[in-house]
């Protein structure tokens, strides 16, 4: 068995280098993905963003054309900011410390970006009877965009993807199934401007909004009594988050606008849009416009996937689990695909200062990527 071209901390130092936090164009670490790909002999295409020409997903493959078992694996290539956090080193330097490497993206999971470049580096990809997908995602912090964006492609020119598709966040080498999704809605609420001294004569933008946000609040309520079947998630039900509101424009002026908007987490399995009608029924009275910003799917994938069973020999317990965050797996979900979140290091470390992966934790992801590639997608001789 030959070794990484790259040992692993240094390939790692390389991709937390590329300062990607979310509103910063991705396009150089793309281009360095779509370069370690060819390296091992991957055919790379790449998805731009029609809205903005500094981002783009990396698509490389290996094998057959168009087959759809085989496996696919994705990860994202933002981050999140660092500006406020107290780090004891600089975020986008690597730092090696009680076998622990520190580091904006090391768990989140630009880690596991480099263990799987490794662990194909010690495999001959021109000899998978199956395809190997990988997809190198943008903007997943702010919402999952990137997937997004290429799913709406892909599903319209009819492309596909292998079904088994290994996500890999940091789950602490837990096997993922499930997660919420996140709706973003607005609520224009719409009144009529007067005086103050003579408030009879307007309608009051505000008071009109503060009615639908107890409302809102009672529809929480409701909801959270309303659980699922689904004990692998800590929050069985739908959970809404009013955030943000502004209205009125002078302390002397009846308010003839306010804006709210909320965010809420549709279930695995749920029409995510059901909740929003909800909330639309309890508004009827109200004068207002209400618009969905943004859907970012939930996902849930069946049990007793093949690709379950060989994660199941790497993962520290056979519980399978779900995650409280959205991934990209949602998305692909549309595509067909089944997806498993799975990876090392830690979500607890993630987003907060020092966030770090153990050097022992990427070696092993290291393995597990060279495992379930070469049982999905048939490499059957080391080189
Ligand atoms: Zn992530």
């Amino acid at each position: 068995m030959t070794t990484s071209p790259e040992p692993l901390r240094e390939s790692l130092e390389r991709l937390v280098a590329f300062p990607t936090v979310s509103n910063r164009p991705i396009t150089a670490l793309a281009a360095h993905m779509a370069q370690l790909a060819q390296d091992v002999g991957m055919r790379v295409d790449r998805f731009d963003d029609p809205d903005d020409d500094g981002k783009c997903t990396v698509i490389a493959t290996a094998g057959p054309d168009d087959d759809t078992e085989g496996l696919t694996i994705t990860g994202h290539m933002d981050v999140v900011p660092t500006e406020g956090q107290p780090w004891s080193s600089d975020p986008f330097r690597l730092t090696e410390r009680d076998g622990r490497l520190y580091g904006r993206g090391t768990a989140d999971m630009k880690g596991f970006l480099a263990a799987t470049m490794a662990a194909l580096a010690r495999m001959d990809l021109g000899a998978l009877d199956r395809r190997l997908a990988l997809v190198w995602t943008h903007d997943e912090e702010v919402g999952c965009l990137g997937s997004a964006k290429m799913v709406d492609a892909w599903q319209e020119e009819g492309r596909h993807l292998p079904k088994a598709c290994l996500v890999g966040e940091p789950t602490g080498f837990q096997i993922l199934r499930m997660h919420p999704g996140h709706v973003a809605i607005e609520l224009a609420f719409s009144g009529t401007a007067a005086h103050s001294s003579r408030p009879d004569l307007g309608r009051n933008a505000i008071e009109a909004a503060a009615t639908a946000v107890a409302a809102i609040r009672d529809l929480a309520a409701e909801l959270a009594t309303e659980r699922a079947d689904l004990p692998e998630m800590e929050r069985p039900w739908v959970a809404v988050n009013v955030a943000e509101i502004g209205g009125g424009s002078a302390i002397n002026i009846v308010p003839d606008r306010c804006v709210v908007r909320l965010g809420y987490r549709p279930l695995p399995g749920m029409d995510p849009l059901l909740p929003y009608r909800r909330i639309q029924e309890r508004l009827a009275e109200l004068p207002h416009e209400g618009h969905v910003l943004r859907v970012t799917p939930a996902m849930l994938t069946e049990r007793g996937t093949g690709l379950e069973q060989l994660l199941l020999g790497h993962a520290h317990t056979p519980q399978l689990g779900s995650a409280g965050f959205a991934t990209d797996g949602g998305n692909l979900s549309r595509l067909g695909l089944q997806p498993l979140v799975f990876g090392p290091g830690s979500i607890d470390v993630a987003h907060k200062a020092d966030e770090y992966v153990p050097l022992d934790a990427l070696h092993r992801a290291v393995d597990v990527v060279e495992h379930v590639v070469r049982h999905r997608c048939g490499v059957i001789k080391a080189d």
